[in-house]
């Protein structure tokens, strides 16, 4: 299987300001530099590089703040080597050497977390897991898909689908991330509702720890082994190994797809039609409800109507029984059937994001946010994020759409705007994200849905977790004792 970084339909990253070659740290993280010993070490393990580009472009992710940087040629932090490993061996030896030598070890995939886990904040090494690519092998009887952990979405799912399969895992960044950045950020697709989250779909992992020990978690579709060690890994964001292999959940290829539109007099009785529908059982794969700016925005209306797009898929009794109980409950809500293309539209621009990074070229603060919170809280959860958000200086927008549902709640999913002057860029960005944060959390609201904690929500990490937090670091001291994995993230 051929290496491909990004699918024709992804956005590419902001391009730097000028030639990556030349680019600089912004921040000051007490990096450690590499001896010329340690480079030629590493480089009798694996490939390795110290070419200037390649570590500007690994010094940074899709982290708005430092897509912003780049277009002034600083990223965050610049790594003193990328490293490039084609096996677990390598990774393990890699490991135990850096662990040896205490160099600071971050794994990246498609760099395109939005926190910043990706950054190397103490230089050290870049791990890039992307030379590891490619489907192992496939279960057909029992569905379960084996891949390397730096698979990029589109090559996996073409290859799974050749035995009838599919993950049904679409994040919007599908072109741009592997499936370990999947794993390590408890991602979420656009047909999570169907199909759950990446945490629902994982049946083993193979990791290696920071000593170079290679571990096995999972491989049972359900187990009663002690505490579940893949989910432990779930979410740990490169802070507690090296994920090399993913064992993942395959479903049968969808016989059938039906799609459908609602709009509704206000966003609060779009969340109660899905609240309804969901605990009546109805799972169709995406559910995606817009408020009045963002339907107004995307599908047209008045500002204040919210627009609910479904898509189900899969065997056709199950679908056309979902789309019924979707239909009886909408208009039992006093909805009204919306335009049908509504959601063929959306399949179409769902992954695009250059219009973002237009605004972000012109100077403008503009980012997402999501957090998942229950059915009861969430009406609560909308107003106070909107409000925090719109009193900060300079704000001029944020809107927000639901994007995944549950039997007990929902995640919200906010996009925000400001306009500040250019001296109040960076302090305009931290405050809307500040104000959003404490918001959320004050309500009722966890810190993340998907995109996870990397560096920019870390801050936040003690008042999300509470005393929990002491297990999270606790945990943290017996895997990585010489703390050499993604150093200063998740809060730790
Ligand atoms: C336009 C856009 C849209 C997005 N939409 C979604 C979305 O719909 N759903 C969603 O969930 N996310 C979304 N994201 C966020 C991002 O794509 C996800 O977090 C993704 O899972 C990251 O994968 P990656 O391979 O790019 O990881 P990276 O960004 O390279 O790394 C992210 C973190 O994972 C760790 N990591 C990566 N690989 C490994 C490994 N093999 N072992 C251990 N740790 C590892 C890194 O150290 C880092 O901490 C979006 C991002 C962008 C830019």
């Amino acid at each position: 299987m051929s290496i491909k970084k990004f699918s024709t339909e992804a956005t590419p990253p902001i391009e730097f300001g000028s030639d990556a070659a030349t680019a600089t740290a912004r921040l000051t993280t007490n990096a450690a530099a590499l001896t010329a010993d340690n480079v030629a070490e590493l480089a009798a393990i694996c490939d390795t590089t110290t070419d200037a580009a390649t570590r500007a472009e690994h010094g940074r992710d899709w982290w708005p703040l430092s897509l912003a940087w780049s277009l002034k040629n600083e990223v965050p932090q610049l790594p003193g080597v990328v490293c490039r490993p084609t096996s677990t061996d390598e990774v393990s030896r890699l490991l135990a050497y850096c662990n040896q030598h205490g160099i600071a070890v971050t794994a990246s995939g498609g760099r395109s977390g939005v926190c910043g886990a990706a950054i190397p904040l103490r230089a050290g090494v870049s791990l890039d897991m992307t030379r590891m690519q490619g489907l192992e092998s496939v279960d057909e009887i029992s569905g379960i898909v084996e891949t390397l952990a730096g698979t990029f979405g589109p090559d996996l799912e073409d290859a799974v689908r050749t035995y009838g399969l599919t993950i049904g895992h679409y994040p919007q960044s599908f072109a741009l991330a592997t499936v370990g950045g999947w794993v390590a950020c408890r991602g979420a697709g656009q047909y999570s509702t169907r199909y759950g989250k990446i945490e629902d779909m994982v049946h083993a992992l193979e990791a290696v720890l920071a000593d170079g020990t290679i571990i096995r978690t999972g491989g049972a579709p359900a187990g009663a082994v002690g505490p579940d060690l893949s989910q432990l890994l779930l979410g740990s964001e490169g802070t507690l190994a090296v994920i090399t292999r993913v064992w993942l959940r395959a479903h049968p290829l969808p016989e059938v797809e039906r799609r459908g539109a609602y709009v509704f007099a206000s966003l609060t009785d779009g969340f109660e039609a899905c609240r309804r529908l969901i605990r009546a059982g109805a799972t169709p794969a995406v559910l995606r409800l817009y408020d009045g700016a963002e339907s107004k925005r995307s599908h047209g209306g008045d500002g204040t109507n919210a627009t609910l797009l479904v898509l189900d898929e899969g065997n056709e009794q199950l679908v056309d029984a979902t789309m019924a109980i979707v239909h009886d409950t909408c208009m039992s809500m006093g909805a009204t059937v919306g335009d049908s293309d509504l959601v063929e539209k959306w399949t179409h621009h769902r992954n695009d994001t250059s219009g973002l990074q237009a605004l972000t070229r012109k100077g403008y603060v503009v980012d997402t946010m999501e957090v998942a919170a229950n059915w009861a809280d969430l009406d609560n959860v909308v107003e106070n994020i909107e409000s925090a958000m719109l009193a900060v200086p300079h704000a001029r927008s944020s809107t927000c759409h639901l994007s995944h549902s549950y039997i007990e709640g929902a995640c919200v999913y906010f996009t925000f705007a400001a306009t500040p002057p250019a001296e109040e860029f960076e302090s305009t960005y931290l405050a809307m994200w500040d104000a959003g944060q404490r918001a959320a959390l004050a309500s009722g609201a966890n810190l993340s849905h998907h995109h996870g904690i990397g560096y920019s929500r870390g801050q936040y990490m003690e008042e999300a977790l509470g005393s929990a937090m002491t297990v999270l670091r606790t945990v943290k001291k017996a895997l990585d004792p010489n703390s050499i994995l993604n150093p200063g993230k998740l809060g730790l």
